[in-house]
Protein backbone atom coordinates (compact mmCIF):
# COMPACT_ATOMS: atom_id res chain seq x y z
CA UNK A 1 0.00 0.00 0.00
CA UNK A 2 0.94 3.43 -0.76
CA UNK A 3 0.44 4.59 2.78
CA UNK A 4 0.16 2.34 6.09
CA UNK A 5 0.20 3.31 9.10
CA UNK A 6 0.05 0.93 12.11
CA UNK A 7 0.42 1.63 15.90
CA UNK A 8 -0.62 3.03 19.11
CA UNK A 9 -0.33 5.57 21.60
CA UNK A 10 -0.94 7.08 24.53
CA UNK A 11 -1.34 10.60 26.36
CA UNK A 12 0.46 11.11 29.82
CA UNK A 13 -2.95 10.09 31.79
CA UNK A 14 -2.62 6.78 30.43
CA UNK A 15 -5.13 7.13 27.80
CA UNK A 16 -5.07 5.13 25.38
CA UNK A 17 -5.65 7.42 22.16
CA UNK A 18 -5.18 5.02 19.39
CA UNK A 19 -5.46 1.62 20.52
CA UNK A 20 -3.51 -0.59 17.08
CA UNK A 21 -5.03 1.19 14.54
CA UNK A 22 -4.05 0.07 11.52
CA UNK A 23 -4.78 1.53 8.24
CA UNK A 24 -3.94 1.44 4.72
CA UNK A 25 -4.59 4.22 1.82
CA UNK A 26 -3.64 3.15 -1.48
CA UNK A 27 -2.33 5.51 -4.17
CA UNK A 28 -5.05 7.94 -5.66
CA UNK A 29 -7.28 7.11 -2.72
CA UNK A 30 -9.16 9.24 -0.97
CA UNK A 31 -10.17 7.81 2.46
CA UNK A 32 -12.47 9.74 4.69
CA UNK A 33 -12.58 8.92 8.29
CA UNK A 34 -15.02 9.70 10.58
CA UNK A 35 -15.86 9.05 14.38
CA UNK A 36 -17.24 10.80 17.27
CA UNK A 37 -14.89 13.84 19.25
CA UNK A 38 -12.07 12.55 20.94
CA UNK A 39 -11.94 8.97 19.14
CA UNK A 40 -8.33 9.81 17.99
CA UNK A 41 -8.88 11.00 14.25
CA UNK A 42 -6.71 14.04 14.93
CA UNK A 43 -4.53 11.90 16.66
CA UNK A 44 -4.00 9.83 13.88
CA UNK A 45 -3.46 12.76 10.91
CA UNK A 46 -0.82 13.91 12.95
CA UNK A 47 1.08 10.65 13.79
CA UNK A 48 1.19 10.15 9.83
CA UNK A 49 2.21 13.86 9.31
CA UNK A 50 5.03 13.31 11.86
CA UNK A 51 3.72 15.92 14.26
CA UNK A 52 3.62 13.67 17.08
CA UNK A 53 4.87 10.49 17.19
CA UNK A 54 3.33 7.07 17.77
CA UNK A 55 4.64 5.32 21.04
CA UNK A 56 4.83 1.89 18.65
CA UNK A 57 4.03 1.38 15.23
CA UNK A 58 5.02 2.87 11.89
CA UNK A 59 4.76 4.61 9.13
CA UNK A 60 5.17 3.98 5.48
CA UNK A 61 4.80 6.40 2.66
CA UNK A 62 5.61 5.04 -0.83
CA UNK A 63 7.25 1.90 0.06
CA UNK A 64 9.58 4.07 2.87
CA UNK A 65 9.96 3.89 6.19
CA UNK A 66 8.73 7.87 6.62
CA UNK A 67 9.03 7.92 10.43
CA UNK A 68 9.03 6.70 13.98
CA UNK A 69 10.03 3.46 15.12
CA UNK A 70 9.48 0.01 14.30
CA UNK A 71 7.28 -2.08 16.06
CA UNK A 72 8.46 -3.65 19.33
CA UNK A 73 11.45 -1.90 18.94
CA UNK A 74 11.02 1.79 21.35
CA UNK A 75 14.31 3.10 20.31
CA UNK A 76 14.51 3.48 15.98
CA UNK A 77 13.21 7.05 15.57
CA UNK A 78 14.20 9.15 12.88
CA UNK A 79 16.64 11.37 13.56
CA UNK A 80 15.62 14.87 13.61
CA UNK A 81 17.15 15.81 10.21
CA UNK A 82 15.58 12.56 8.61
CA UNK A 83 12.31 13.55 9.94
CA UNK A 84 11.65 16.87 8.94
CA UNK A 85 13.18 15.83 5.15
CA UNK A 86 10.34 12.79 5.67
CA UNK A 87 7.87 15.48 6.99
CA UNK A 88 8.15 17.54 3.40
CA UNK A 89 6.44 14.19 2.39
CA UNK A 90 2.97 15.16 3.61
CA UNK A 91 0.35 17.73 3.08
CA UNK A 92 -1.44 19.15 5.69
CA UNK A 93 -4.41 21.13 5.97
CA UNK A 94 -5.85 22.22 9.41
CA UNK A 95 -9.33 23.53 10.74
CA UNK A 96 -8.25 26.88 11.38
CA UNK A 97 -6.68 27.28 8.33
CA UNK A 98 -3.04 28.45 9.97
CA UNK A 99 -2.18 31.04 7.39
CA UNK A 100 0.53 33.94 8.24
CA UNK A 101 -1.23 36.33 9.19
CA UNK A 102 1.20 38.92 8.06
CA UNK A 103 1.97 37.48 4.49
CA UNK A 104 -0.50 37.78 1.27
CA UNK A 105 -1.94 34.40 -0.23
CA UNK A 106 0.77 34.25 -2.62
CA UNK A 107 3.63 34.74 0.32
CA UNK A 108 2.10 32.13 1.98
CA UNK A 109 2.07 29.77 -0.92
CA UNK A 110 5.29 30.48 -1.70
CA UNK A 111 7.10 30.88 1.35
CA UNK A 112 8.20 26.90 2.07
CA UNK A 113 8.84 25.93 -1.30
CA UNK A 114 11.38 29.25 -1.41
CA UNK A 115 12.62 28.91 2.54
CA UNK A 116 12.63 25.04 3.13
CA UNK A 117 13.30 23.06 -0.34
CA UNK A 118 15.61 26.46 -2.00
CA UNK A 119 13.90 26.25 -4.83
CA UNK A 120 14.24 29.19 -7.31
CA UNK A 121 11.75 32.05 -6.42
CA UNK A 122 10.63 33.06 -9.87
CA UNK A 123 9.90 29.08 -10.64
CA UNK A 124 8.03 29.01 -7.36
CA UNK A 125 5.61 32.40 -7.66
CA UNK A 126 5.02 30.78 -11.58
CA UNK A 127 3.50 27.49 -9.70
CA UNK A 128 2.05 29.50 -6.44
CA UNK A 129 -0.02 31.68 -9.00
CA UNK A 130 -1.14 28.86 -10.93
CA UNK A 131 -1.99 26.65 -7.57
CA UNK A 132 -4.05 29.77 -6.83
CA UNK A 133 -5.62 30.02 -9.96
CA UNK A 134 -6.78 26.04 -9.52
CA UNK A 135 -8.07 27.11 -6.10
CA UNK A 136 -10.70 29.65 -7.39
CA UNK A 137 -8.23 32.83 -6.18
CA UNK A 138 -6.11 33.94 -8.90
CA UNK A 139 -7.29 37.33 -8.19
CA UNK A 140 -6.80 36.88 -4.65
CA UNK A 141 -2.77 36.67 -4.98
CA UNK A 142 -1.68 40.28 -3.18
CA UNK A 143 -4.41 39.79 -0.20
CA UNK A 144 -3.82 39.54 3.49
CA UNK A 145 -5.55 36.48 5.31
CA UNK A 146 -7.44 39.22 7.03
CA UNK A 147 -9.27 40.19 3.57
CA UNK A 148 -10.59 36.78 2.91
CA UNK A 149 -13.26 34.58 3.49
CA UNK A 150 -12.84 31.52 5.48
CA UNK A 151 -13.13 29.86 2.78
CA UNK A 152 -11.00 31.57 0.55
CA UNK A 153 -8.41 31.47 3.39
CA UNK A 154 -8.77 27.68 3.84
CA UNK A 155 -8.40 27.22 -0.11
CA UNK A 156 -4.89 29.18 0.22
CA UNK A 157 -4.07 27.18 2.98
CA UNK A 158 -4.50 23.89 0.33
CA UNK A 159 -2.48 25.74 -2.29
CA UNK A 160 0.08 26.17 0.11
CA UNK A 161 0.02 22.57 0.80
CA UNK A 162 0.17 21.10 -2.64
CA UNK A 163 2.87 24.19 -3.41
CA UNK A 164 5.31 21.29 -1.79
CA UNK A 165 4.54 18.47 -3.77
CA UNK A 166 3.79 16.31 -1.16
CA UNK A 167 2.75 12.32 -2.00
CA UNK A 168 0.04 12.57 0.12
CA UNK A 169 -2.70 14.63 1.59
CA UNK A 170 -4.41 15.27 5.33
CA UNK A 171 -7.56 17.02 6.08
CA UNK A 172 -8.17 17.28 9.38
CA UNK A 173 -11.95 18.21 9.53
CA UNK A 174 -11.18 21.39 6.92
CA UNK A 175 -14.92 23.13 6.79
CA UNK A 176 -15.98 22.52 10.48
CA UNK A 177 -14.63 25.95 11.31
CA UNK A 178 -16.60 27.43 7.87
CA UNK A 179 -19.90 29.43 7.89
CA UNK A 180 -22.35 26.72 5.65
CA UNK A 181 -22.14 29.36 2.45
CA UNK A 182 -18.18 28.76 2.44
CA UNK A 183 -18.15 24.54 2.63
CA UNK A 184 -18.93 24.46 -0.55
CA UNK A 185 -16.23 25.99 -2.33
CA UNK A 186 -13.52 24.27 0.02
CA UNK A 187 -15.05 20.39 -0.99
CA UNK A 188 -15.04 21.52 -4.85
CA UNK A 189 -11.26 22.62 -4.29
CA UNK A 190 -10.74 19.46 -2.64
CA UNK A 191 -12.84 17.17 -5.12
CA UNK A 192 -10.86 18.35 -7.95
CA UNK A 193 -7.63 17.43 -5.96
CA UNK A 194 -9.10 13.50 -5.55
CA UNK A 195 -9.71 14.08 -9.37
CA UNK A 196 -6.22 14.48 -10.10
CA UNK A 197 -5.21 11.52 -8.40
CA UNK A 198 -3.67 12.63 -5.36
CA UNK A 199 -3.74 10.24 -2.59
CA UNK A 200 -5.98 11.89 0.70
CA UNK A 201 -6.70 11.03 4.14
CA UNK A 202 -9.73 13.42 5.25
CA UNK A 203 -10.98 13.60 8.89
CA UNK A 204 -14.30 15.42 8.28
CA UNK A 205 -18.02 14.36 8.93
CA UNK A 206 -19.34 15.78 5.44
CA UNK A 207 -20.85 12.69 4.27
CA UNK A 208 -22.39 13.74 1.11
CA UNK A 209 -18.94 14.83 0.08
CA UNK A 210 -17.80 11.09 1.41
CA UNK A 211 -20.38 9.44 -0.62
CA UNK A 212 -19.34 11.53 -4.22
CA UNK A 213 -15.80 11.39 -3.69
CA UNK A 214 -13.89 8.97 -0.94
CA UNK A 215 -13.43 5.11 -2.09
CA UNK A 216 -13.26 4.16 1.83
CA UNK A 217 -15.28 5.40 4.56
CA UNK A 218 -13.15 4.69 8.01
CA UNK A 219 -15.11 5.00 11.54
CA UNK A 220 -13.40 5.60 14.61
CA UNK A 221 -14.21 5.25 17.98
CA UNK A 222 -12.01 5.07 21.53
CA UNK A 223 -8.80 4.80 19.69
CA UNK A 224 -9.70 2.25 17.34
CA UNK A 225 -10.62 1.69 13.99
CA UNK A 226 -14.34 -0.07 14.44
CA UNK A 227 -15.38 -0.30 11.05
CA UNK A 228 -14.51 0.42 7.34
CA UNK A 229 -15.43 0.19 4.02
CA UNK A 230 -17.18 1.79 0.91
CA UNK A 231 -19.31 4.77 1.47
CA UNK A 232 -22.32 3.34 0.23
CA UNK A 233 -21.96 0.62 3.18
CA UNK A 234 -22.42 3.75 4.92
CA UNK A 235 -25.49 5.07 3.50
CA UNK A 236 -27.45 1.75 2.94
CA UNK A 237 -27.10 0.75 7.07
CA UNK A 238 -24.95 -2.57 6.28
CA UNK A 239 -22.97 -1.20 9.20
CA UNK A 240 -22.66 -2.19 13.27
CA UNK A 241 -24.70 -0.39 16.21
CA UNK A 242 -21.66 1.90 17.08
CA UNK A 243 -21.76 3.28 13.31
CA UNK A 244 -25.27 3.35 13.25
CA UNK A 245 -25.72 5.64 16.18
CA UNK A 246 -23.28 7.76 15.26
CA UNK A 247 -24.54 8.58 11.69
CA UNK A 248 -27.96 8.95 13.09
CA UNK A 249 -26.49 11.83 14.84
CA UNK A 250 -24.75 13.61 12.08
CA UNK A 251 -27.05 12.94 9.27
P1 LIG B 1 -12.19 15.81 17.46
O1 LIG B 1 -13.20 15.42 16.43
O2 LIG B 1 -12.81 16.45 18.68
O3 LIG B 1 -11.03 16.58 16.93
P2 LIG B 1 -10.59 13.46 17.40
O4 LIG B 1 -11.29 12.23 16.97
O5 LIG B 1 -9.78 14.17 16.39
O6 LIG B 1 -11.64 14.44 18.03
P3 LIG B 1 -8.25 13.51 19.01
O7 LIG B 1 -8.13 14.99 18.88
O8 LIG B 1 -7.28 12.68 18.27
O9 LIG B 1 -9.71 13.05 18.63
O10 LIG B 1 -8.19 13.18 20.55
C1 LIG B 1 -8.28 11.90 21.06
C2 LIG B 1 -8.16 11.92 22.58
O11 LIG B 1 -6.85 12.28 22.94
C3 LIG B 1 -9.08 12.93 23.22
O12 LIG B 1 -9.61 12.32 24.38
C4 LIG B 1 -8.16 14.06 23.60
O13 LIG B 1 -8.62 14.73 24.74
C5 LIG B 1 -6.86 13.35 23.86
N1 LIG B 1 -5.67 14.19 23.57
C6 LIG B 1 -5.38 14.77 22.40
N2 LIG B 1 -4.20 15.41 22.45
C7 LIG B 1 -3.74 15.26 23.72
C8 LIG B 1 -2.56 15.69 24.43
N3 LIG B 1 -1.61 16.41 23.82
N4 LIG B 1 -2.43 15.32 25.72
C9 LIG B 1 -3.37 14.57 26.33
N5 LIG B 1 -4.50 14.13 25.72
C10 LIG B 1 -4.69 14.46 24.43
Amino acid sequence: DFLHVWGSKTFGSGLRVLDDVDLSVPRGSVTVLIGPSGSGKTTLLRAVALLAPLDTGCVLLDGRLHGYREAGDGHRVLPERELVRARLGVGMVFQNFNLFPHRTALQNVMLAPVKTLRRPRAEVEEEARALLRRVGLGDRTDNYPAQLSGGQQQRVAIARALAMRPKVMLFDEPTSALDPEMVHEVLGAMKELAESGMTMLIASHEMGFAREVADRVVFMDGGRIVEQGEPEQFFTGTVGPRVREFLDKIL
